[in-house]
Order: structure tokens, then C-alpha cells, then sequence
């Protein structure tokens, strides 16, 4: 498989390139050139299957000659080894119509570890073959940052630098983060920022001559293409555990950058009778106004109790953006020139109409939040976190055809965000005992000012040489 650049400029790359790249040079996003699509026998075929033997399959033909089978599947079966659930992302019951897709059984109870593990073992194997290092340069609103270091602590090949705002982050993800003490993890608070203005010190990082011409600069955060395509996996194990390729199912999935949700985007594309994706926001609803009435416009960032969704910029809308609008490169280019010059843009007749298509919408303030963790409590003894709840919300106000199971994405453990589910709920949800004794540790963090020039200075100071 052979991988392109949104903004059609850019190099074409292999999956190895892809892997152990950041935003493209053109600064578009990598996607596949072609969707890979999946009969309705292979869907069958994946009914039963273990999560990692699952996962190969799926992940297959996006990796095409650069890993074998065999090792495609030894490496998801390690990636998967530490999941604290026999089933890696259980489906639980909560009615007739909703579904609960537990995605928060791995090393640090966020789904994005589900990915990011995975993305550990391409990292080594890839940089092993080139005999060569990789620096990971990446920003966190909180959930991204300790899973990225969980999944490359200790690797022989790759470091990373985590910028964090400081104060933003939950007591819980910040000594996740903190407490690692691997010399290859690098810990930056950034004073007085916000999640967005992180974000953009680590994009002017990557576009640093200084630093690129020395280091080997890769990716974490869900630009990278490797990830999303880890992603696909639990949309189809969900999906054939409900009775794909028979039946159609609804997601519900709780967005900040759109990874989660192109993910399911990307599975309906191979195949997966998708009957809908809902794009679940909480107040911070860029996402939900685009699809709503077609305008894309940046508002500022509120902060919220689901912070991993305090987003205003979601970077993998452009790959939407791209694939609804015929794939025009150019085009793509020029929309998102204006967006970075006016914050505002108007999709396109096709774009609207791919997305119509497809996804619906909705928007949960702290109310909607606080009333989805406590029906799930009071109806189902199941404490959810408040980035799922704003899918749960969701999921139950919209109006669904009949048949149609809906699964609401559940992608932080409750015990990471007890604060706000003690508020709604009264109840207090306890840590996994396996991440037990973490507020015990010693923490190990750089705090930097909203600077540049002090965040590069201090990369270059530590990074290794590629
Ligand atoms: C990252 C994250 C999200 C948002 O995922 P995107 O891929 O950015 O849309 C939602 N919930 C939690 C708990 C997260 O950590």
C-alpha cells in the first residue's frame, strides 16, 4: 500500500515511511492511496476471532509487503498482551438498542492506547531495519501524552517529548505521564497554555530546519496514519460481535481530533455495514456545527470535564475533507489556507453531502454530561467517564431506525476522571490496582513558558541524534 498527501504535493510513501513520518512536507495528512475493501465472507470470517488475530486481518492490507502476516500478528498479540481484559475491548449491554464498546483496558486506561501500543512495536521493528532513532515530539491535552510514553518507554529506538499544559491536564493522566522514569521520556509543562497553542509549538517543531536536519522527527498524536489504522480494528470487532456483515450498526464516538470517529469512517469504507457515525462534541463544537449546517469555524477553547475533547482545531478533519471532495489536492490545500488565514471554511456540495451521508451530530454541555453518567449509573450500575458520557448523551437523543444496535465508544476508564463522576453520580470510582501505588512515585517534569524559542532550545539540548 502506497500513502498520500491531502494536499497532493507531497511525496507519495511507503507504509514504513508513513509509519515514521509526522505531517506531510506539503502540511497535509498521509492516507492511504486506495481503500482496501473487505467481501462480506471476510467480515464473516473475522466472527470469533481473538483481538490480535482480528487485528492482523484488519490491519493487513493497509501494511501490505512491509510486515508478514506472522509478524503483523505476533506483534498485535504482544501490543494486546497487557490488556487487563481477556477480550481486549468488550462489548457491554446497556438496553435493548445501546452497546457499550469498552476501550479502556489497556497500561493506562485510555483507548488511545489500544493504538499506541501497537504503534510502539511498528517503531521498533521499522527503525530496527534502518538502524535508526527516532525523536517523538508530541502535545497532549492529557489521554495521548501517557499512553504515547507508556508505549515507548524503555524502547531502544525512539524517544519522546510530551508538551502538557500545565494545570489542564487531571491529577491521575499528569502522574501517568510524570512518574515514568525512563531516560528516554521527556516531560514538558507548558505554563499558561492551552492545549491548541501546544499543538502549535509542536507543528512549528516539526517544520524547524534546525531540528530536522538533525533529528529524526515522528509522530504520536493521531496525524500519524499507523494509528488510525489501529483503530479501524475495534469498529470491526464491535461490529461482527452485533452481526456484521448482516446486520448495520450505529456508533456514538466521542471526538476531539476526529481520529476516533475517521477511523470508523475508514471501516465503513472497507465494508463494515455502518449505519451511522455519530460525532459526538462537548461544548467545544466545531465538529458538530460543520456537519450540522457546513461551516467549519473555530470558536475558542472552553475547558471542560472532558478535557481530551477541549478541542477547537480537529486535525483529521482534513482527511475527511479530502476523501468527500474527490480527492483534490489542490483543493484541499486552498480550503485549508483559508482556514489557517480566516478560522472559518465552507465545505463543499460533495463534502456536505458525503457527510449527511453518514454521520449525524450532537453537542453535550456539563447538564447532558452529568445526566448520561448518572442514567448509566442508576439504569446499568456502570460508571462512565465524561468523554463518554458526551457519546452516551448522544447516542440517546437521536432517533434510531429499528434493529439497529448502537455503540457508544467508551474511551476512558471512570476511575481517570472520579472527580466528575463523583459529582454526577455520588459514586467514586477507584483506580484499576494495577496502576495502584502511581500518586506514590516521584515525578520527573520540565516546566518551559508559552515560548518557542525555550521549548526548541531545550529539544535541542536533549534529542538524540537520528
Ligand atoms: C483522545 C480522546 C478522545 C478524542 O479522540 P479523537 O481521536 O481525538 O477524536 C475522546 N476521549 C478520550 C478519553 C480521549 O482520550
Amino acid at each position: 500500500m502506497r500513502y498520500i498527501s491531502t494536499r497532493g504535493r507531497a511525496p507519495v510513501l511507503t507504509f514504513a515511511e508513513v509509519t515514521l513520518t509526522g505531517l506531510a512536507s506539503d502540511g497535509g495528512l498521509y492516507l492511504p492511496e486506495r481503500w482496501p475493501r473487505f467481501s462480506e465472507r471476510e467480515i464473516e470470517d473475522l466472527r470469533g476471532l481473538p483481538y490480535p488475530e482480528l487485528a492482523a486481518r484488519v490491519m493487513q492490507p493497509f501494511i501490505g509487503e512491509a510486515l508478514s502476516f506472522d509478524a503483523l500478528h505476533s506483534l498485535a498479540q504482544e501490543a494486546y498482551a497487557r490488556f487487563a481484559h481477556a477480550a481486549v475491548t468488550p462489548l457491554i449491554q446497556l438496553d435493548a438498542r445501546h452497546w457499550l464498546l469498552e476501550l479502556f483496558h489497556g497500561p493506562t486506561l485510555a483507548f488511545k492506547d489500544i493504538a499506541l501500543q501497537v504503534l510502539g512495536g511498528l517503531f521498533d521493528l521499522l527503525l530496527a531495519r534502518e538502524d535508526s532513532f527516532l525523536t517523538v515530539i508530541g502535545a497532549t491535552s492529557g489521554d495521548t501524552g501517557s499512553a504515547a510514553i507508556d508505549a515507548l518507554a524503555g524502547r531502544e529506538r525512539a524517544e519522546i517529548f510530551m508538551l502538557h499544559p500545565e494545570g489542564r491536564v487531571t491529577d491521575v493522566q499528569r502522574v501517568q505521564m510524570t512518574t515514568v522514569r525512563a531516560p528516554n521520556v521527556h516531560n514538558i509543562a507548558v505554563t499558561g497554555a492551552n492545549f491548541d497553542e501546544c499543538q502549535a509549538m509542536v507543528k512549528q517543531l516539526f517544520a524547524d530546519e534546525m531540528l530536522t536536519s538533525r533529528h529524526r522527527l515522528g509522530a504520536v498524536n493521531s496525524i500519524n496514519w499507523a494509528r488510525l489504522m489501529a483503530q479501524v480494528v475495534y469498529y470491526f470487532a464491535a461490529g461482527s460481535q452485533l452481526g456484521a456483515p448482516e446486520r448495520r450498526i450505529a456508533f456514538a464516538v466521542p471526538t476531539g481530533n476526529f481520529g476516533d470517529v475517521f477511523a470508523g469512517y475508514v471501516a465503513a469504507r472497507m465494508g463494515l455495514p455502518i449505519a451511522r457515525l455519530v460525532v459526538a462534541t462537548n461544548v467545544n463544537d466545531i465538529l458538530h456545527r460543520a456537519l450540522a449546517d457546513g461551516n467549519y469555524s473555530a470558536d475558542t477553547v472552553t475547558p471542560t470535564a472532558a478535557p481530551s475533547m477541549d478541542i477547537q482545531v480537529s486535525s483529521n478533519f482534513e482527511r475527511l475533507l479530502f476523501d468527500l471532495g474527490g480527492r483534490d489536492g489542490d483543493a484541499v490545500a486552498a480550503q485549508m489556507a483559508t482556514f489557517e488565514r480566516t478560522r472559518a471554511i465552507r465545505l463543499s456540495p460533495d463534502q456536505i453531502a458525503g457527510t449527511k451521508a453518514l454521520f449525524s451530530s450532537a453537542r453535550a454541555d456539563a447538564s447532558d454530561m452529568a445526566a448520561a453518567m448518572r442514567w448509566a449509573w442508576d439504569r446499568c450500575g456502570l460508571a462512565i467517564d465524561p468523554h463518554t458520557a458526551c457519546a452516551l448523551h448522544a447516542a440517546r437523543m437521536l432517533e434510531w431506525e429499528a434493529g439497529v444496535p448502537v455503540v457508544t465508544l467508551a474511551t476512558a476508564h471512570p476511575g481517570k476522571f472520579r472527580d466528575a463522576v463523583e459529582r454526577a453520580t455520588g459514586f467514586r470510582p477507584g483506580l484499576p490496582r494495577r496502576v495502584g501505588d502511581l500518586f506514590a512515585r516521584e515525578e520527573r517534569c520540565t516546566r518551559l513558558p508559552n515560548n518557542y524559542e525555550a521549548i526548541r532550545r531545550h529539544i535541542l539540548d536533549r534529542a538524540m541524534p537520528r
